[in-house]
């Protein structure tokens, strides 16, 4: 894990309000997981104050130059426009300078490759399974589910095709693929593939469906959580959730950004999803 000043190099609109930016990353191709996040800090101004957590998408080489130096490396996140930070990021051009930590916290556990898998991804919650889908030994017993309100929602999926990965499209509107949640369709894939192991990343009400149906079809589940997170690396405890058997007299938290952000469903304590994160907003 490393802090280190570096460039943007290119930071493009992919969908109304959804950015793909590609960063100078040396180390990152041999040393990220699937499922590993940065911390991203905006060099312009003082605020915001507090570094913004993003998983990583992918991590790649540049094309050499006809210098003789080696290749260089980078990484790509794909974000959302939500506040403050987001709003600044996405005005960020080719050379500009930012901070990155990472990479930190921990990834997917990629399993045995005879198993069949099934990515669960909502919104956002896409980027971080396109790393893990490109690292699956065997892509031709992986699907991917991609849901969102809309079709806006639903990015990169030719990138997700071109790995060779089977892939569902649902939005809530019916503006692209099935009309509907993706949950649904998780049901549906579950029946057909009942040993699958699943994975999901997205909205905690999504998580909270797939879970159930996972617990239902006795499938073994890791979900990545995006909590609010201020320090990335286990200082501040801000980004803690309840473990598996808390209870008031003996609590268990389970800090997201060192302990997470993948967790192993069993590891955590669902009830929690009833009481929404607090997010006082004061120190962002
Ligand atoms: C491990 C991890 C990986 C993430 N990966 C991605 C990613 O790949 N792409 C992406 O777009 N976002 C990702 N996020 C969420 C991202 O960090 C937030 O959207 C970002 O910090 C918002 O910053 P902001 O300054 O624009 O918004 P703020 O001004 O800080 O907040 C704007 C609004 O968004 C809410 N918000 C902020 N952070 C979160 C969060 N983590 N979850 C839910 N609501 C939040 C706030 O409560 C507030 O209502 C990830 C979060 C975590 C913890």
């Amino acid at each position: 894990m490393k802090n280190y000043k570096t460039i943007v190099l290119s930071n493009q609109e992919i969908s109304p309000g959804y950015y793909r930016m590609q960063i100078l990353a040396p180390g990152y191709d041999a040393q990220a997981r699937a499922g590993q996040f940065v911390m991203f800090r905006v060099q312009r101004s003082l605020p915001p104050l507090l570094r913004r957590p993003f998983g990583i998408f992918r991590t790649g080489f540049l094309a050499p130059d006809c210098d003789g130096m080696p290749p260089k490396e980078f990484i790509e996140i794909v974000y959302k426009v939500v506040g403050l930070g987001t709003e600044i990021m996405q005005d960020l051009h080719q050379g500009d300078q930012i901070e990155l930590l990472g990479p930190l916290g921990r990834g997917f556990d990629l399993g045995a490759p005879d198993e069949d898998k099934i990515l669960v991804g909502g919104g956002i919650g896409l980027v971080p399974l396109y790393m893990l889908a490109e690292k699956l030994d065997n892509k031709a017993r992986s699907r991917l589910l991609m849901g969102g309100r809309t079709r806006d929602d639903i990015i990169t999926v030719t990138e997700f095709e071109r790995l060779g990965v089977e892939t569902y499209v649902s939005t809530e509107d019916g503006s692209l693929g099935e009309e509907g949640l993706v949950t649904q369709v998780l049901e549906r894939k579950l029946q057909k593939y009942p040993q699958a192991t699943v994975y999901a990343c997205g909205p905690m009400p999504m998580l909270d469906a797939v879970q159930r149906i996972c617990a239902n079809h006795k499938a073994p589940l890791q979900v990545s959580l995006e909590a609010l997170m201020a320090c990335g690396v286990g200082a501040c405890l801000g980004c803690v959730v309840k473990g598996a058997g808390h209870s008031e007299e003996t609590p268990r938290y389970l800090c997201t950004c060192k302990q997470g952000p993948v967790f192993n469903a069993e590891e955590l304590d669902w009830r929690q999803l009833d009481e929404p994160q607090q997010d006082c907003g004061g120190c962002r």
